[in-house]
């Protein structure tokens, strides 16, 4: 794939219809659709589909993944609540869209892809951008225990089933998103841990994102 950093009239124009149209669809956290105006999609998309990164879809970026659709992305990102300086772990760094996004609410990221192509070109790619997460290459399904406790955790990919590991990984007053349901269809669901072992559990909409593959999951 060919990257080419140039962002002119025309892709800041169309990002900021991508914020709007994210706005209207009911992402009202202001911060939220600040960093979605701030990074510039299609730096993540070869150039001869420029013309795709600033639609509200998900898009492939090889090995049978996709870059998020931006308001899935704006969805789990607002309900994170991610405060300047928290420690957060993304489970499925995929393009590193969402890991942009992180980065310019001021977190300070841990994460970590399976794929070691993907791996490999988003490590690349960011810090070219000027995005300077923590990279690591695994299987997230189990955390990182290395690094844990976190403020936050992120998982970007669907699970069968919450994995009890990445509870232990929070810290008390952390929160953790993640799709859990099918292969096919997943429910955003938050959990925000009260007490070492004490946990706050809401279900909320219905969301199609590729398998978390590993230990812990699929
Ligand atoms: N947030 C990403 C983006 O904006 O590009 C979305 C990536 S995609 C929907 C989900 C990613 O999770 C894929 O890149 C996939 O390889 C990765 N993944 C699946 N299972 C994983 C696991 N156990 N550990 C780490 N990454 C995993």
């Amino acid at each position: 794939m060919a990257y080419k950093f140039i962002d002119n009239y025309r892709e800041k124009g169309a990002r900021k219809r991508l914020v709007d149209i994210l706005a209207k669809k009911g992402i009202d956290d202001e911060r939220v659709l600040h960093a979605i105006g701030k990074v510039p999609r299609h730096y993540f998309f070869d150039e001869t589909f420029w013309n795709q990164a600033y639609k509200d879809i998900a898009f492939p970026i090889g090995e049978g993944q996709t870059i998020s659709q931006p308001y899935t992305v704006a969805y789990q990102t607002q309900l994170l609540h991610v405060n300047k300086n928290d420690k957060v772990l993304e489970i499925g760094t995929g393009s590193g869209y969402q890991t942009c996004i992180l980065l310019e609410l001021g977190a300070n990221v841990y994460t970590i892809e399976r794929q070691e192509k993907l791996y490999e070109r988003t490590k690349q790619v960011l810090p070219y951008m000027g995005y300077k997460p923590n990279f690591f290459l695994g299987d997230g399904s189990r955390g990182i225990e290395a690094h844990a406790p976190y403020d936050k955790i992120i998982v970007t990919a669907g699970a069968p089933t919450v994995p009890e590991i990445l509870l232990k990984q929070l810290k008390v007053g952390g929160l953790l998103i993640i799709p859990v349901g099918s292969e096919s269809e997943q429910k955003m669901v938050t959990i925000l841990k009260v007490a070492e072992n004490d946990y706050e559990k809401v279900v909320l909409d219905t969301f199609r994102f590729v398998p978390l593959v590993g230990d812990k999951a699929w």
